[in-house]
């Protein structure tokens, strides 16, 4: 399964554990206290414009890593150098004295410090995990002929071994896992499960991003998409532990239930939206984990809701960090299903404009003005669509990258060209994430107001998610016919007896707005 054998990549290495001595070098996504050995040490930062200047991303994604990076520089104030340069490596030979950095997340940045005279490269920090503790598990599985790594039995192992949610050796409440109880419709009348989440108030290093990020915009220097928006993430770990005791006291509740659901005029639900503030590395995921289990015990919060939650934060969170780096530096070129479309217009601009299905068309503009979604329109929506008209599984990555404020690619690799696209063949979901109009009708309330019929694969107001999906399995017949888990819809699209018509009808459509 494994591309690399990760004895042998240098990025793959056991690194040492702290080095206190040196001068700690804090990348923008390792921002909180958890990334320094004491509370003293000195700190390098860099803010490179170059990396706008490469790509386009969303307005508030950009706008967000600056905040963080220059609010965590005023925090430390005289503690910590600072310095805005063009790119990293300036950056680093204005620096004559011994670095240390906690191993990065990204393949390339590895390299590149791995590649540095003078810089000591620690063990990873940041997930519940440690890299060591994942491999242990996952030497043995895997493998031809081995175990499956499934998440659920990562997830079982780790709590096990961190103690969480345990009672005596077994799971709280008898079972690893409550998502029977989960994953319900959203509320009938359309309102939010929970109360609106906390939001940050903007100060003056927002004020300052804003002018800098019209600046270079004006100057040509670096293109955005998506709308400037009032920051609604947190920047700094205070903000952080601010949403998160918030999320605990009045959204946890509802999370288990409606984790699934979508509703057009409600896109937090009750979620926690915490994965940008963590993948900033303002909190460490431990204690957001133990923090949520504290709730469970003091404050009697439901076990299906909380459960629920610390699977995401301690399992899927940190089971995708560790097959990142697992599956290897060729993962993300996986195109299994010879998806070779490439991302329409509409999505890249995230331009709504021509968009008549209800469901895209909401998910869309939310995207445009928040630069998030919840994990089922990410799933459900964009990605199913992106399966069934056959986007390229890695631009797909890169447009998602680009426009997920919370995205960075260890989480977009595997979470789009595995869970979402199937690229690879089926290591990490067993069947494709493709649903038609039926499942998003009962996840949502966006089909009552849309111009097409989610029950409707041929005609006029034919569902694109509908028709897409047989569409899609006309495309994937061969290539999916050994997988056991096909087999039905499979046989499904043999029996169609409006086959030809509703894939003509599908090809016709292709990616255009409609
Ligand atoms: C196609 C696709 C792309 C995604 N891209 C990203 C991404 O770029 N960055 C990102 O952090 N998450 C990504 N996710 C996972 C998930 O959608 C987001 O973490 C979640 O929606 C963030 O909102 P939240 O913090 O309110 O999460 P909640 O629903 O409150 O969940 C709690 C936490 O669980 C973690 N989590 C849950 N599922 C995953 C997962 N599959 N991978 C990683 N962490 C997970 C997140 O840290 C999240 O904050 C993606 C999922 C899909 C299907
Ligand atoms: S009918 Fe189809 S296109 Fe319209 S909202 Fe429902 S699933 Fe989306």
């Amino acid at each position: 399964m494994a591309d690399d054998d990760p004895g042998e990549d240098p990025a793959l290495a056991d690194f040492p554990a702290r080095a206190p001595d040196t001068r700690r070098w804090c990348f923008a996504d390792q921002l909180g206290p958890h990334f320094l050995d004491d509370p003293h040490q000195e700190v390098l930062l860099v803010e490179s414009r170059a990396v706008f200047r490469r790509r386009r991303f969303h307005r508030q994604k950009a706008h967000l890593l600056l905040s963080a990076l220059r609010h965590r520089a005023a925090e430390l104030g005289d503690q910590a150098r600072f310095l805005q340069t063009t790119t990293y490596g300036e950056a680093l030979d204005a620096v004559d004295e011994p670095l240390s950095v906690c191993a990065p997340t990204t393949w390339p940045a590895r390299d590149f410090v791995l590649a540095r005279d003078g810089v000591q490269v620690l063990a990873s920090r940041g997930f519940v995990t440690d890299e060591q503790t994942f491999r242990r598990w996952a030497s043995g599985r895997g493998g031809d002929g081995g175990k499956r790594l499934l998440m659920d039995d990562f997830y079982r192992a780790a709590r096990q071994h961190h103690d969480v949610l345990m009672e005596g050796g077994e799971p709280t409440g008898g079972k690893y896992n409550f998502d029977h109880d989960n994953r319900e419709p959203p509320p009938k009348d359309g309102s939010s499960p929970a109360p609106e989440p906390w939001i940050p108030a903007e100060d003056e290093i927002d004020e300052q991003v804003r002018a800098d990020l019209d600046r270079w915009e004006a100057d040509g220097d670096v293109c955005f998409v998506g709308d400037d928006g009032p920051r609604l993430f947190p920047v700094t770990r205070r903000e952080t532990l601010h949403r998160l005791r918030d999320f605990l006291a009045h959204r946890l509740a509802a999370f288990g239930p409606h984790e699934d659901a979508m509703l057009a005029g409600e896109p937090w639900l009750a979620h926690s939206l915490l994965s940008a503030p963590m993948n900033l590395g303002l909190v460490d995921p431990a204690e957001v984990v133990q923090r949520a289990e504290k709730a469970y015990r003091d404050e009697g919060l439901p076990l299906n809701s909380v459960e629920g939650f610390v699977r995401q934060v301690m399992g899927w969170r940190d089971y995708i960090w560790h097959l990142y780096w697992h599956l290897g530096r060729d993962y993300r070129h996986g195109n299994a299903l010879g998806a070779h479309a490439e991302v329409p217009a509409w999505m890249a601009e995230l331009d709504t404009t021509d968009l008549d299905a209800a469901c895209l068309s909401g998910v869309v503009g939310d995207l445009r003005s928040r630069g998030w979604l919840h994990h089922i329109p990410r799933l459900m929506v964009l990605g199913n669509y992106a399966l069934q008209r056959g986007i390229e599984p890695l631009a797909m990555t890169d447009w998602m990258h680009r426009t997920f404020v919370d995205a960075y690619d260890w989480v977009m690799v595997p979470n789009v060209v595995g869970m979402s696209q199937h690229a690879d063949g089926g290591v990490l979901a067993t069947k494709p994430y493709a649903a038609g109009g039926a499942y998003i009708d009962r996840m949502s309330d966006y089909c009552g107001g849309c111009r097409y019929d989610p029950k409707k694969r041929l005609g006029e107001d034919a569902c694109p998610f509908t028709a897409g999906y047989w569409g899609f399995l006309d495309r994937v017949e061969d290539t999916l016919a050994g997988n056991r888990r096909m087999a039905q819809p499979l046989a499904g699209l043999r029996r169609l007896k409006d086959r030809e018509a509703v894939v003509e009808q599908e090809q016709q459509r292709g990616t255009d707005p409609y």
